[in-house]
C-alpha cells in the first residue's frame, strides 16, 4: 500500500509482495487471462507471460481492468483481435474506460488494442472448454466466479449463496476472496471464506485478493492443511482436470 511501511508492507518474503488480482489459465495450448490488472505489464514481464489468446472479465471494478491498454501487444503478438469475454454490465464499465478502444479506429496509425467482445450471459464455451459463470454478490456490483472443470475461481464476493454453491461441488481446486481477518461490505474476511472451504469442501483451497493485514506466513500458519495463501507467480497444476 503507499505510504505504509507495516511489516507486511516492508517484509522481504516475496509471497508478501501482493500486486493486483488475476491469473492465467492454460490448457490445449491456450492461455486465456482473467482481469487485465493495472499491473498486468509487469505482472507478464515477470512471469514470461509470452502471449494471450483470450481476456475473461469478472467484474468492471479499477483494479481489475485498468491494464487493457496492455494487451495490444498480445494483438502484434497474435497476429489478431483478441476475444474479451465479459458480463453485460461489465463490458459497457470497459466500453466508457476505454472507449478509444472500442469505437470505429478513425485515425490511422493509433496503437491501441484490437478487441473483439462477447458477452457473458450463460455458460461459455472458451477454446472447447466450459467456462460456468457463476454470479456472485460484490456491493453494488455482481462478480462473475468461473467453474473450468475441477477448478473454480471465486474473487471479490461477499459471500457465495446457495444456487452458486451447487455449481462449486466437486472440487478439486477452489480460489476463493479471502482479503483480511475483519468483515468487509464487499468480501470475505478470511473465516467467512474458511466456513465456505468447510461447506464446499474441494479438496484444496487458497486464498486470494489478501489486504496487507496479515503477513503470508502468519496467515497460512492458522489455517487447516489444505487451505494455503495464493501468492503473485504460483503455478497450480490441477490434476485430472476433467475438462468438458
Ligand atoms: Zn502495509
Ligand atoms: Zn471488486
Ligand atoms: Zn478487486
Amino acid at each position: 500500500m503507499i505510504g505504509c511501511h507495516c511489516p507486511v508492507c516492508s517484509s522481504t518474503d516475496k509471497r508478501d509482495q501482493r500486486t493486483r488480482c488475476s491469473i492465467l489459465v492454460s490448457y490445449c495450448g491456450k492461455s486465456v487471462l482473467v482481469d487485465t490488472t493495472p499491473e498486468l505489464r509487469l505482472q507478464a514481464i515477470a512471469n514470461k507471460v509470452d502471449l494471450i489468446h483470450a481476456v475473461v472479465f469478472t467484474h468492471g471494478h479499477a483494479d481489475h481492468i485498468f491494464g487493457l491498454d496492455d494487451v495490444r501487444r498480445y494483438n502484434t503478438l497474435l497476429g489478431s483481435p483478441l476475444p474479451v469475454y465479459a458480463a453485460e454490465a461489465t463490458m459497457r464499465t470497459l466500453q466508457q474506460a476505454f472507449s478509444y478502444a472500442f469505437t470505429q479506429q478513425t485515425q490511422t496509425g493509433v496503437y491501441r488494442p484490437e478487441l473483439e467482445p462477447k458477452i457473458i450471459d450463460g455458460p461459455q464455451e472458451i477454446f472447447g472448454v466450459n467456462w460456468q459463470a457463476i454470479t456472485l454478490p460484490h456491493g453494488r456490483v455482481s462478480v462473475l466466479g468461473f467453474r473450468i472443470g475441477n477448478f473454480a475461481y471465486c474473487t471479490d464476493c461477499a459471500e457465495i449463496p446457495a444456487p452458486a454453491r451447487a455449481m462449486l461441488q466437486n472440487l478439486d481446486t477452489l480460489i476463493i476472496d479471502a482479503l483480511r481477518p475483519r468483515p468487509h461490505p464487499t468480501h470475505l474476511s478470511f473465516s467467512q471464506a474458511l466456513a465456505i472451504i468447510d461447506d464446499l469442501k474441494p479438496r484444496r483451497a487458497y486464498f486470494t485478493h489478501l489486504s496487507h493485514d496479515v503477513s503470508h506466513q502468519d496467515i497460512e500458519h492458522d489455517l487447516p492443511a489444505n487451505v494455503r495463501v495464493a501468492h503473485d507467480s504460483m503455478i497450480l497444476e490441477i490434476p485430472g482436470a476433467s475438462l468438458p
